[in-house]
């Protein structure tokens, strides 16, 4: 075992503390990181504050990681010492079932193992991000393009792979008209790569505060949901709508925005559960889907897009002491975009 400094939460809702945490020994598949950034990801403050019920404590969350390789296992070929590596939301899985093959192992169907929050293989709680050094299998490292800052780079581990899966799987290109809806952490990930994918993108948002931001990333249009006229002007418009808000929303409304054979994908998950109207479907053979960040082999495809298309993260850089405030500002959606803990505050 080998110490390291994180910071942790010993309760729900109880502020962050630094502290020291174990990381197992290498084994020889296993990559030692250097964390340098993580970014803090609405789905750590549920988990946290244990919206989606019990949690683990005390718990380190961040499921966002960039950093350096620092050591390397006997067995490992992937990655050498020095190489810039991410980890996101999984660090394992049953690597053996039809969805694992697939490269699908978010779906594994014995379940991944979390970056945090989760019982690993070796049966102790896994512990994420918040802390300077993590050891995981290298299957579940990816590389991380030069040319990406590796503070930008943090959120791609979640925040982007969360929509370019989606965006991927629909189809979203040219001649696609494409919503986003909530302009957080994952919405503007959604924004800037639908927009290099060639989409034509349409933010929505609860007010206009965020518009320029909105059009400067990349969308066409920006229309605030909280005025009525919206739901009116754009009905029927999309083919294609992500829904990255974190509360739950009154789908029917959002769902008469999507056009024949128009998809809604929720990828925000909210602690209560969404309500949908059969009719809302019904009427324009509209599909109501969800998805769950993306496979191994997508992530890295994902990190090399945005490296070619030059996108990171809008972040703000933030101590290890700060991680509480910033939690209540994503609460308020007062995020632009990005929190990202820089780990040599500790
Ligand atoms: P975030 O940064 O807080 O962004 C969410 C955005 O939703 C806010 O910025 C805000 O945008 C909008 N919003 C918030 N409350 C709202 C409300 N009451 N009504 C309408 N809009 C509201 O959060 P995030 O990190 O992007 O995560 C978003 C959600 O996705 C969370 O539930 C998270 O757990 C989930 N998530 C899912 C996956 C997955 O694999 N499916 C992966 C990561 C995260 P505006 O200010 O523009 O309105
Ligand atoms: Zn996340």
């Amino acid at each position: 075992m080998r110490s390291v400094t994180a910071y942790a939460s010993s309760a729900a809702k109880a502020p962050f503390e630094k502290t020291t945490i174990q990381r197992r020994d290498l084994g020889p598949r296993d990559v030692l990181i250097k964390i340098a950034y993580a970014g803090i990801c609405h789905s750590d403050i549920h988990t946290a504050r244990e919206e989606w019920g019990e949690a683990i404590f005390p718990l380190v969350p961040g499921h966002e990681i960039a950093g350096v390789v620092e050591e390397v296992g006997s067995g490992v070929e992937k990655y050498a010492v020095g190489d810039r590596v991410g980890v996101g939301c999984m660090v394992d899985s049953c690597r053996e079932c039809v969805n694992c093959l697939a490269g699908e192992e978010q779906y594994c169907l014995k379940g991944n193992v979390g970056t945090y929050n989760a019982i690993g293989r070796d049966g102790r709680p896994t512990e994420g991000g918040y802390s300077t050094h993590i050891v995981v299998d290298q299957d579940f490292v990816v590389g991380i393009p030069e040319g990406i800052g590796l503070d930008q780079a943090a959120p791609l581990l979640c925040a982007g792979i969360t929509l370019y899966s989606p965006l991927k799987h629909w189809g979203a290109g040219p001649g696609k008209r494409v919503a986003i809806v909530g302009l957080g952490g994952l919405g503007h990930m959604g924004v800037k790569i639908a927009h290099a994918l060639g989409a034509e993108v349409t933010v929505l948002s609860q007010t206009l505060s965020k518009q320029a931001d909105g059009l400067s990333l990349g969308a066409d249009h920006f229309f605030a949901t909280g005025d009525e006229r919206t739901f009116a002007e754009l009905a029927g418009s999309f083919d294609l709508i992500v829904n990255t808000v974190s509360a739950t929303l009154p789908m029917e409304r959002y769902l008469s925005l999507l056009g024949l054979d128009g998809t809604m994908v929720n990828v925000g998950a909210p602690p209560e559960p969404l309500s949908v109207p059969a009719f809302a479907l019904i009427a324009m053979r509209r599909g109501w889907a969800g998805s769950m960040i993306g496979g191994i082999g997508q992530t890295q495809e994902m990190l090399d897009f945005c490296a070619e298309h030059n996108l990171g993260a809008e972040i703000e850089v933030i101590s290890g002491e700060q991680i509480d405030e910033a939690y209540d500002r994503v609460v308020a959606s007062d995020v632009r975009y990005r929190f990202v803990i820089d780990t040599a505050t500790f």
